[in-house]
């Protein structure tokens, strides 16, 4: 028998606000415990909560860009429960009538085409605080410094069917999030975490089978391989005879299985019922227009303008775009080029610009070569100055600050040898030492061609044209 598996994802998305969901405590990671948690967030009695409109804007800017339907009114609503780190004994959530709903992304598949994924729903809810439990002995440690950090959970419909679509998914909407700016997507710091609902149907089987949720899962690989396991659990029990318990579940990725957390919860546990503390929110068309107005260009248009514009392969385009930071700096440098060809600019920024980033440690916007830079580079290597040897060199330099492109060129004497009558002199130079290769060469071995054009690279010092070094060697050795 096959069988078929069911997913559906809830994504917690931490807002990138300065200051919480409902106070004026801030929200900057890191701090020491307690230290950004005020009355509102310790849960005083007495305070009241007043909405932080930024999370609005930004919930629309998401719904926007998911074509979803952005409610006219939706309702907070008091999500019951006790835990140390809740220190109101509920979670303001929304339930009902949530900010944004029904619509749908795209993802790439495994064939090339493309899959829509319904968005059954995202609303605001602030998170809760932290538990610590290292360093503490016998008890733990509360920090509220969380409690209170707006978050937008992003529920699709269970459209998705192996962990690798679910996968994409994720990055889909991290990608997303990121190029919104309404969430910095750091998963090391807990602003973008996925909980995944999995259950498992004989093929061709239409009503969905029980499924169990896994919690918290923070890495697209943790996502992936937690689906996995979690489905091959269900299909084994299933053939065993036994059948699937609706339950939370947690993923150990130490030992690749997932282990029962508690008993899932049913909604009518919870007594959610509207917060009398928050007025309703009402948003007015005008407000959605205008923010529809400001909305940046989307990966998916930007990765088709790529291709259109630069002529760049679905590949180059998709690594180009996959930071809407990347993609500015990779525009900054063809604007700023007069010659270079966008495909020479492609490999570049791919190539050299992030290696050298990852080696530094920076950001691209913290990039120690400016895309004009680099632009002027490459056109060194467009109108022949430079070969792709001397160009790294200049990258290098330019990397460490000794100049601009036309000051390095100058200082180091990197100008590359074009003259053909002193390539012609390298060259017979390096026939006159290597009376063997040449010899194999003339008798039909191809291979040797290249040891030839190395030796000649290096009595130039790298300066040699390397195309043109060919070509001369060629016609000497036939001559
Ligand atoms: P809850 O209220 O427990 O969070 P929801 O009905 O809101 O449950 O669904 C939460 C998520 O679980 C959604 O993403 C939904 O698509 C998914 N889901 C629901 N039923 C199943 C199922 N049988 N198998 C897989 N995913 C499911
Ligand atoms: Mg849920």
């Amino acid at each position: 028998m096959d069988w078929e598996i069911v997913i559906g994802l809830e994504i917690h998305t931490q807002l990138a606000t300065r200051s919480k969901i409902f106070s004026g405590a801030a929200t900057a990671y890191g701090a020491a415990p307690n230290t950004q948690a005020c009355l509102v967030d310790l849960g005083y009695p007495g305070v009241l909560p007043v909405l932080n409109e930024q999370v609005v804007v930004m919930a629309v800017k998401f719904g926007l860009a998911t074509h979803c339907q952005i409610a006219k009114r939706s309702v907070f609503a008091r999500k019951n429960y006790f835990y140390p780190d809740l220190p109101k004994g509920y979670q303001i959530s929304q339930y009902e009538l949530p900010i944004v709903h029904s619509g749908y992304i795209q993802i790439p598949t495994s064939d090339g085409a493309l899959k829509t994924i319904g968005i059954t729903r995202a609303h605001l809810e602030e998170d809760a605080g932290k538990s610590l439990h290292e360093n503490f002995h016998d008890y733990s440690g509360i920090d509220l410094n969380r409690a209170g950090t707006p978050l937008l959970e992003i529920v699709t419909e269970p459209d998705l069917r192996s962990a690798a679509e679910a996968g994409a998914y994720m990055r889909k909407i991290h990608e997303l999030v990121r190029y919104l700016g309404i969430s910095d997507g750091n998963m090391q710091e807990g602003s973008f975490r996925c909980d995944a609902n999995v259950s498992v149907r004989p093929v061709g089987e239409t009503k969905l089978g029980t499924r169990t949720e896994l919690k918290n899962l923070n890495s697209f690989r943790f996502v992936e391989k937690a689906i996995e396991v979690e489905a091959e659990r269900q299909i084994e029990l299933l053939l065993d005879g036994g059948s699937v318990v609706q339950e939370t579940r947690l993923y150990d990725p130490d030992k690749n299985e997932t282990r029962p957390m508690r008993s899932k919860e049913e909604a009518n546990d919870y007594r959610y019922f509207p917060d009398p503390d928050l007025l309703p929110v009402v948003i007015e068309p005008s407000l959605i227009e205008s923010i529809r107005a400001k909305l940046p260009e989307l990966p998916d248009a930007k990765r088709a303008r790529f291709t259109e514009q630069y002529a760049l392969s679905d590949y180059d385009a998709d690594v180009l775009t996959s930071s809407a930071g990347l993609a500015d700096y990779f525009e900054s440098a063809a604007a700023a080029a007069r010659t270079a060809p966008a495909k020479l600019i492609a490999n570049w920024v791919q190539g050299k610009v992030i290696a050298a980033l990852n080696e530094d440690g920076l950001e691209i916007s913290q990039s120690k070569v400016a895309p004009a830079a680099l632009g002027a580079l490459l056109d060194k290597i467009a109108d022949g100055t430079l070969s792709g040897k001397l160009a790294n060199d200049v990258f290098d330099a330019l990397r460490t600050g000794e100049g601009t492109v036309d000051e390095i060129i100058q200082q180091r004497g990197l100008k590359q040898i074009t003259d053909s009558s002193a390539i012609e002199q390298l060259v017979a130079g390096v026939i006159d030492d290597h009376p063997e290769q040449a010899q194999q060469f003339r008798d039909g071995n191809e291979k040797v061609i290249g040891f030839l054009v190395g030796q000649v690279m290096k009595a130039s010092q790298g300066k040699a044209n390397p195309k043109q070094v060919n070509e001369v060697l060629r016609r000497l050795l036939l001559e």
